[in-house]
């Protein structure tokens, strides 16, 4: 646990009459405010071992993900991609999905338009399996503002005849996910990705017309849903400490972190301040998986140009 962790005090309880059968527990000032449970201590331990294999456990998971062989990652939380929606308005400048469409895809009829929203109707007959774990719409945002509510209600009822199968939701536009709570099957695990906390190199770099990092932090910090996701990527540079606080507060079971893959010379982060990040949120209860890591496109310039100080222009 962090330094924020509860001070934890082991006192006895006594009572001069064995008659009485309420009394008095002194504790120090740094209790005064506080909501207090009083527990047996043997109750205490017993929790604090369940806790512990808890982190054991996460520990054990962490490491399977994120195990690598010849640069490849060996397991994967995602078993299969689900595409009844594709396409999106909020045209951010690193776009993959986009790319692909409107390149190696683009004689498919469901990118007939471009990279314009549809619903893709055959989607709709595929089967999903007990324990999958389905990435819905990686090809799109299904929660972005210009999808329409018959859409995602579609998708919605079609989650919720596989109760038994994972469906991992990922957007920019998570305040969209309040208007939906009331249909939002169990099995969802809600996403937004959040590159960064800091909302000035967003506008400085014009990077997306998709709603700034601190709208979509404060949108997942606020959402009522106990399976939240959060994928940092491609991760832009960010305040430590606040973006740590940030991600505390919004509490997800799960943090994907990594580097653009594209060579899009984004405003990223020195790698040792990612590692940082990672070591910091692997004391958290949640589970971090690493996608791509390497050092910032301009750490190697600079190390190129620290290398090249003495030469002489010609
Ligand atoms: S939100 Fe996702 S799908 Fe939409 S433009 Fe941005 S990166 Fe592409």
């Amino acid at each position: 646990m962090l330094a924020s962790s509860p001070r934890i005090e082991r006192k006895k309880v006594s009572s001069s009459s064995k008659k009485t059968s309420s009394g008095r527990l002194y504790l120090s000032r740094y209790w005064i405010g506080r909501e207090v449970a009083v527990i047996e201590w043997r109750d205490y331990e017993r929790i604090l071992k369940a806790l512990r294999s808890l982190a054991d456990l996460k520990f054990i998971f962490e490491g399977l993900l994120n195990c690598k062989t010849k640069g490849k990652r060996m397991f994967n939380v995602v078993s299969r991609t689900w595409n009844p929606v594709t396409g999106c308005l909020h045209e951010c400048t690193y776009c993959w999905a986009r790319r692909l469409a409107l390149t190696k895809l683009k004689n498919r009829e469901r990118y007939a338009d471009g990279f314009k929203p549809k619903l893709n109707k055959e989607e709709f007959a595929i089967r999903f399996n007990e324990g999958e774990f389905i990435f819905v719409s990686d090809m799109g945002d299904l929660f972005g503002y210009f999808i329409p509510e018959e859409w995602i209600s579609k998708v919605l009822d079609y989650v919720r005849k596989f109760p038994r199968t994972f469906f991992l939701f990922l957007t920019k536009n998570p305040i969209r996910y309040l208007e939906f709570l009331d249909k939002m099957p169990p099995n969802a695990i809600l996403g937004a990705t959040i590159e960064t906390n800091r909302d000035e190199d967003y506008l400085d770099f014009s990077l997306s017309r998709a709603p700034l990092p601190s709208e979509r932090i404060k949108a997942m910090k606020e959402l009522p849903w106990p399976r939240k996701f959060i994928s940092i990527e491609p991760i832009l540079d960010f305040d430590l400490e606040i973006f740590i606080k940030d991600i505390r507060e919004i509490s997800p079971i799960m943090v994907y972190i990594g580097y653009d893959n594209y060579n899009n010379k984004l405003p990223e982060p020195p790698l040792q301040k990612t590692l940082e990040l990672i070591k910091v949120l692997r004391r958290e209860p949640m589970v971090v998986v690493e996608k791509t890591l390497r050092p910032a496109w301009y750490e190697g310039l600079n190390r190129y140009l620290e290398g090249n100080k003495g030469d002489k222009a010609i």
